[in-house]
C-alpha cells in the first residue's frame, strides 16, 4: 500500500484519448450509452458506470475515492457541503422514533439540524458533556442508534477520546459517526479507533483556500449505499467543479497541514507565554488538558487554538476590533489567519449557561491559523492585545 502523499497525488481517473497528465473537469449531467442493452443494464447496475450527475461523476468518484484511501474507508459520497454530509447522513440511516447521542458542543448549524429540524421527523438528540465521557453511556437509550461527536471540538478545541468512544460504541451496538473537519483525515483517521461513518466539510482544510464548499461522507459499503440511495433521490451531489477544486487540494493537504500546525504551535506558544492571557488550548500544547489523548489520536495539533482574553466579552470584542492583518471571517482552515469572537457570533443565540456548558467563555477567541510567515501573524496578535 502506497503512503498518505502518494495516494492523493497519484489516485486518478483513467485518462482519456487525450492522455492528459492531471485530471481533466468532467463539466457533464449526463452520460451516454452504447445501445439499448447498455442503457438498461446501467440502469439495473448490473454495470458500475456513470449514468447521470446526480449519482456520480468522474471528479465526485475521483475525490471521494482519495478520502477514502486517507480515510480507510471501503466507500464514500461527496455532498455539496459539510452540512448536505452531516444531514444525509442521518436522514438516510434514521426513522422516525430514533435517538442521537452526540457531543454537546457540535458545529453550529449541526446543533441547530438536531434542535429544530430532526425532532420534526420525531428523531431526538441527548447530550454529554467533552470532558465527561462517562456520561456517554447514561444517555443512550433504547431507541438510540447513533454516536455522534467531533474531536477536536469547535470552538473551544477539546480533544474526544475517539478509541474510547467507539468500545462504547460497540457494547451497545450504535453506530459512532465522527466529523473530522478540525483533524482532516492527514491527522486522524477515526475508523482506526472504531468510528462506522467519517464525516468533512471539506470546505475548510480540505479545501484550505476558502474557495468552495463540499462535504464528504465515508464508512463501510453497506452503510454508505444506504447514504447514496438517499442522496442520489434527494439530490445533494457536490457540483463536478467543487469536486475538481476539491481533489486538486488533497495532492497538497499534507504539506499544508504541517506547516498550519507547525504555524498554529507558535502562535500557541507565544500566547501561552503572553501575561494578558487567562488560557490558551491547542490540543498538542502540554498544558492542554487532553494532551495524552491527542497525542494518541493526531499526529499533530491542528490549526486552531482558542484563548481567553482577561476581561471578559467586551475584552474579546476590542482585540478583534484592534486586528489589522487577520481576517475576521466565519470560516476556517484557509491559507489566511482568521479571529473570531464566538461569545458575540457564532454562539451568541445560546444562554449564558449553555455557551458556558460548551466552553466559551466571553473572552474566548478562536484563530484558525493559515499559512502567512507566522512572524507576521504573531505580530498582529500582540499588537492587538497591546493597544487593549
Ligand atoms: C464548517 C463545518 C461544518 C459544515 O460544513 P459546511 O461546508 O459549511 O456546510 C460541519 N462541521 C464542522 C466541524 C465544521 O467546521
Amino acid at each position: 500500500m502506497s503512503h498518505f502523499e502518494t495516494d492523493a497525488i497519484r489516485t486518478q481517473t483513467e485518462r482519456s484519448q487525450f492522455l492528459e497528465h492531471s485530471t481533466p473537469l468532467y463539466l457533464t449531467s449526463s452520460f451516454v450509452f452504447e445501445d439499448a442493452e447498455d442503457m438498461r443494464a446501467s440502469f439495473a447496475e448490473e454495470k458500475i458506470r456513470n449514468v447521470y450527475g446526480r449519482y456520480t461523476n468522474p471528479n465526485n468518484s475521483e475525490f471521494v475515492e482519495k478520502i477514502c484511501k486517507m480515510e480507510g474507508a471501503e466507500a464514500g459520497y461527496a455532498f455539496a457541503s459539510g452540512m448536505s454530509a452531516v444531514f444525509s447522513t442521518f436522514a438516510a440511516l434514521l426513522n422516525s422514533g430514533d435517538h442521537i447521542v452526540s457531543v454537546r458542543s457540535v458545529f453550529g448549524s449541526t446543533h441547530g439540524l438536531f434542535t429544530n429540524f430532526l425532532p420534526k421527523w420525531n428523531i431526538t438528540t441527548s447530550y454529554f458533556d467533552t470532558n465527561n465521557l462517562d456520561d456517554v453511556e447514561a444517555k443512550i437509550q433504547s431507541n438510540t442508534k447513533i454516536i455522534y461527536a467531533e474531536s477536536p471540538t469547535n470552538p473551544a478545541v477539546d480533544i474526544l477520546d475517539l478509541e474510547r468512544l467507539g468500545l462504547i460504541a460497540k457494547k451497545h451496538n450504535l453506530l459512532l459517526v465522527i466529523d473530522n473537519c478540525f483533524a482532516t483525515p492527514y491527522l486522524q483517521q477515526p475508523i482506526k479507533f472504531g468510528a462506522d461513518l467519517v464525516i468533512h466539510s471539506a470546505t475548510k482544510l480540505i479545501d484550505g483556500q476558502g474557495r468552495v464548499l463540499g462535504g464528504v461522507t465515508v464508512g463501510s459499503a453497506d452503510l454508505i449505499r444506504e447514504i447514496y440511495l438517499f442522496s442520489r433521490n434527494t439530490g445533494p451531489a457536490l457540483s463536478p467543479f467543487n469536486a475538481w477544486v476539491l481533489s486538486k487540494s488533497l495532492e497538497t493537504l499534507a504539506v499544508r497541514v504541517d506547516k498550519h500546525c507547525e504555524n498554529a504551535l507558535k502562535v500557541a506558544q507565544f500566547l501561552e507565554n503572553y501575561d494578558r492571557i487567562n488560557l490558551v488550548k491547542y490540543p498538542f500544547l502540554k498544558s492542554h488538558p487532553q494532551y495524552e489523548i491527542a497525542k494518541k489520536q493526531m499526529k499533530l495539533g491542528g490549526n486552531i487554538v482558542a484563548f481567553e482574553i482577561k476581561g471578559g466579552i467586551d475584552s474579546g470584542r476590542q482585540f478583534l476590533n484592534n486586528i489589522k492583518m487577520c481576517s475576521l471571517s466565519a470560516n476556517l482552515g484557509d491559507t489566511r489567519t482568521i479571529v473570531t469572537h464566538p461569545a458575540s457570533t457564532t454562539h451568541a443565540k445560546l444562554s449564558e449557561e449553555d455557551r458556558l456548558e460548551v466552553g466559551i467563555i466571553g473572552g474566548l477567541v478562536r484563530v484558525s491559523v493559515g499559512l502567512e510567515n507566522v512572524e507576521d501573524v504573531i505580530e498582529d496578535l500582540k499588537q492587538a492585545l497591546q493597544n487593549e
